[in-house]
């Protein structure tokens, strides 16, 4: 059973059960109704009759008198002595009289014991309603009188009564069942539409928009659906992105392992070659280890970037005071910057100290540091540490070639290069930036750069200060 006929079934069962419930209600309180309004009538016909009886006397055409006045009032009477002896009755003989109509001592006590001397009998067990009084005076012998009638009869005017109940009672059922068809595929179309639509986001086409103009829970459950789909259709894209990004690393890897491994498959043969001097040996064997090197260097860079990936939280924070670390590095550097004449230059005060891991932050300087001196052959590499507000600002800036606008965006990628061949040339794996941006977001800041070609770089990060 769908969900349109679960509802309407269940709208016409309730609306069913209602409208007999209030027609049966309706039914009731009228019968009660016109009873109560009969019973008053009846204790007031009873005086009637009673007047009629005592006004009485031998002289008049008794019988057919009281008999025409009761039969106006559509009632049976009986006259009784006073001891309970029937005097007279309209009831024909040949129909039972219950013992409830008969004048027993118990009638004749609560006859006494009531006001007016008018007793009403309405037994819930017997069809008729039934009335005594005491007559006082009138025709002789007659002490006692009764009257009594049909209950049915004050139910009479319900018969018709009900058979307009029970046709509006159709016509309202047939109209339910009309009304809640139309309300419940009014109920259930959006069900179906937003099922639809779910199927549709299910099924991976997540460019449909599901337009329902509704200010209810359906168009609640729709904008929902909608932002579900834009944000599966993110998802999916941020997965493409990531599956491209992924394709190409490892065609990067390949290529960068391709180019040593053909090095080294060269020099072995040219090893084998007979009549070698021992000086050319000598010299493919070292070109043999730096292509093993750099193998082993891009292996573990990528094994370090796979690492910062996967944990977040491999930073493990102390108080570093940059001075003495920073003069730490500068000193290991400086044999290499008199080499190719550059002027390596640290200008940082004391007592300057930050929260960071200092290996890591040792890696990065040791990067940066690295290609300010692989990218630049004159002049100067200042690493100046100052304070900006709150932070301290730690900038390496070199007088090198620089670097071109348009690589800026993408310099931190992996294997990223502005000149591939030339930083092959210098031992470069690629990586180096992409490792200090990890490191430097995984302590909440990141890398910067500001460069001009021909005048060099400037590469530069911020760490919160420690007062
Ligand atoms: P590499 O191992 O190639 O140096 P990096 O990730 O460290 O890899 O650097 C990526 C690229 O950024 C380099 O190949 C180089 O083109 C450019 N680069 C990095 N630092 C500098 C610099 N100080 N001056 C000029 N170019 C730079």
């Amino acid at each position: 059973m769908n969900i349109q006929s679960k509802l309407s079934v269940t709208y016409i069962l309730l609306l069913i059960i209602g409208i007999i419930t209030i027609s049966a209600y309706a039914i009731l309180s009228i019968r009660f109704f016109l009873f109560a309004a009969g019973l008053d009538e009846f204790k007031n016909d009873m005086r009637i009759v009673r007047q009629a009886v005592e006004s009485s006397d031998e002289n008049t055409d008794f019988f057919p008198f009281i008999t025409e006045t009761t039969d106006l009032f559509e009632y049976d009477l009986a006259l009784f002595d006073s001891t309970g002896i029937p005097i007279y009755n309209t009831q024909p003989e040949q129909i039972f009289i219950d013992s409830r109509e008969f004048l027993s001592d118990l009638v004749v006590d609560s006859v006494r014991a009531n006001y007016e001397d008018i007793y009403i009998m309405n037994d819930p067990e017997y069809s008729r309603l039934v009335a005594f009084a005491k007559v006082d005076d009138g025709f002789p012998s007659v002490s006692y009188l009764r009257i009594s009638k049909d209950k049915e009869e004050y139910y009479e005017a319900v018969d018709s009564i009900r058979h307009i109940i029970y046709a509006g009672m159709l016509f309202s059922i047939a109209a339910v069942m009309v009304v809640s068809f139309i309300f419940s595929k009014y109920m259930a179309a959006p069900i179906k539409q937003l099922n639809d639509a779910a199927l549709t986001i299910a099924d991976g086409q997540t460019h449909e928009t599901l337009e329902m103009d509704r200010n209810d829970e359906f168009g609640t459950l729709a904008s929902s659906l909608n932002k579900m789909a834009e944000r599966f259709k993110k998802d999916n894209r941020q997965l493409q992105l990531l599956n491209e990004k992924q394709n190409q690393f490892f065609a990067d890897i390949a290529h960068e392992v391709r180019n040593p491994l053909h090095t080294i498959s060269g020099t072995i043969e040219m090893l084998q070659l007979e009549n070698l001097s021992q000086k050319k040996k000598l010299q493919y064997m070292v070109t043999m280890h730096n292509q093993v090197e750099r193998v082993s260097r891009l292996f573990n860079d990528i094994k370090m970037l796979q690492r910062y990936d996967m944990d977040q939280h491999f930073i493990d924070k102390e108080v570093v005071e940059l001075k003495s670390f920073l003069e730490k590095i500068i000193i290991t550097y400086e044999p290499l910057a008199q080499e190719k004449n550059i002027d390596l230059i640290l200008t940082v005060e004391s007592n300057m100290t930050v929260h960071a891991d200092r290996d890591k932050l040792d890696q990065v300087m040791d990067n940066l540091i690295t290609n300010a001196l692989k990218y630049t052959s004159e002049g100067s590499i200042n690493v100046l540490c100052e304070q900006v507000e709150a932070q301290i600002q730690i900038s390496i800036q070199d007088t090198g070639i620089g670097i071109a606008s348009e690589h800026l965006d993408r310099l931190f990628d992996r294997f990223y290069r502005t000149d591939k061949a030339r930083s092959r040339d210098k031992g470069g794996t690629g990586l180096g930036l992409a490792i200090v941006r990890g490191i430097l977001r995984a302590h909440g800041t990141d890398i910067l750069v500001s460069s001009e070609v021909g005048k060099g770089s400037r590469f530069y990060f911020e760490l919160p200060i420690i007062s």
